[in-house]
């Protein structure tokens, strides 16, 4: 689950991270209001669920509240990464002298928390990665102690020569791992970590993702989720109990398990075509699942054919035949349908199939060859 950068430094700020005052308007008035209650310069900056807002033009620095207002109004209501600003964050601008980047990530690899510090901050760490993988320095904590004060200070000489901010940054960093094991997140970042001028540290910038496995133990944590910065199809995909996940193709896939679920979009891949999505129905698929998901595929106006791979092992076939001619019956389909099912009750499948004027097949490789083909417009 991802949560807004103000909800990210607000876990932060009790954890101790210094971070500059700012509140939260939805309206250009109350962010001229905020940026005469803060005074000063002020930062007006996107909240969505998206990384680069500051070079999308959803970060802008303001000198006056009138000012501020102004760029509340334009950043307002923009798009950032196909999704429409609703808030902003209105904060008290920092005098920058250097920017830093302070992360940690669970790395499946090894199994445990991993810091990612360079003081090449402000700009994508994977770029760093990419162009300079000297100036970014790993390391790994180990759960049973978690981070010792002489870790956190060696990285904190990474960042900055000069002992006061080396400590004040290991220090945030402490801080950072706490509220990272603490809210049960999977990625923790402050980017950018900056020095003020007066020799300060602060965080200007936070993101945290929880790991939705953890939510449940965390209510609070996951009362910060906002319905209303994920993408639609996604959200209703997680209320109807699916796993989902938009892509860009056009190939809509309706399968059950994560693994063949996989396979399939690779398979799609290999034949030339594009997954408009990956789509788990599970193992038990009611009728009900298989409506949902060709609701929310068919949504979609970028989906040209859709296919069905269904191996049937708890799965019934027949469930998910009766789940496909309840769905076309509510609501006919208007691109083409590519049905591959195999496995348990798959006689009573075809049958019921057959019945209702659907073809299926029982060969993936058929299928997956013939929904490409329909996506791109071609014959049968
Ligand atoms: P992101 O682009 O979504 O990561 O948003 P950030 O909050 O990291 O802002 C992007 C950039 O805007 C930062 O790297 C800074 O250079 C600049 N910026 C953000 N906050 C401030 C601030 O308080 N003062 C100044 N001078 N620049 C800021
Ligand atoms: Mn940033």
């Amino acid at each position: 689950m991802n949560i807004h950068e103000y909800q990210a430094k607000e876990i932060l700020r009790r954890e101790g991270v210094p971070i500059p005052p700012g509140e939260i308007a939805t309206t250009a008035a109350q962010v001229e209001q905020i940026a005469r209650r803060l005074g000063g310069m002020v930062v007006v900056k996107a909240q969505v669920h998206a990384g680069g807002r500051g070079k999308a033009g959803g970060v802008k620095l303001a000198k006056t509240p009138a000012e501020a207002a102004e760029v509340g109004k334009k950043i307002l209501g923009m798009q950032i990464k196909g999704l429409t600003v609703e808030k902003v964050l209105v904060t008290a601008a920092a005098d920058i002298e250097t920017e830093a980047y302070v992360g940690v990530i669970i790395d499946r690899a090894s199994k445990r928390a991993v810091f990612m510090v360079s003081p090449a901050g402000g700009i994508d760490i994977e770029e760093v990665a990419a162009t300079d993988p000297d100036k970014i320095m790993r390391l790994p904590v180990d759960p049973r102690y978690g981070l010792q004060p002489f870790e956190a200070m060696e990285m904190g000489f990474f960042l900055y020569k000069d002992v006061a901010r080396a400590r004040a940054a290991a220090r945030i960093m402490a801080q950072l791992y706490r509220a990272f094991i603490d809210s049960g997140a999977s990625l923790a970042e402050i980017n950018p970590l900056v020095t003020t001028p007066d020799g300060e540290v602060i965080a200007v910038d936070a993101k945290m993702v929880i790991d939705d496995n953890e939510l449940d133990r965390r209510p609070d944590i996951a009362a910060l989720r906002d319905e209303s910065a994920e993408e639609t199809s996604e959200l209703q995909a997680r209320r109807a109990n699916l796993t989902f996940i938009k892509l860009d193709g056009d190939v809509g896939c309706i399968v059950n398990g994560a693994g063949l679920a996989m396979a399939t979009m690779d398979l799609v891949k290999y034949y030339g075509g594009e997954p408009a999505n990956f789509l788990d129905i599970g193992g038990s698929s009611s009728p009900e699942k298989v409506v949902n998901a060709l609701r929310i595929i068919t949504a979609d106006s970028g989906v040209k054919a859709i296919l069905f791979n269904i191996f049937g092992g708890i799965t019934r076939t027949d469930d998910v035949a009766n789940g496909i001619v309840t769905a076309t019956k509510q609501s006919p389909l208007t691109v083409p349908l590519v049905i591959r099912l195999t496995g348990t009750n798959e006689e009573v499948a075809l049958k019921i199939l057959a019945e209702n004027g659907f073809a299926a097949t029982s060969d993936m490789d058929e299928a997956v060859q013939k929904v490409v083909a329909l996506a791109k417009g071609g014959a049968k």
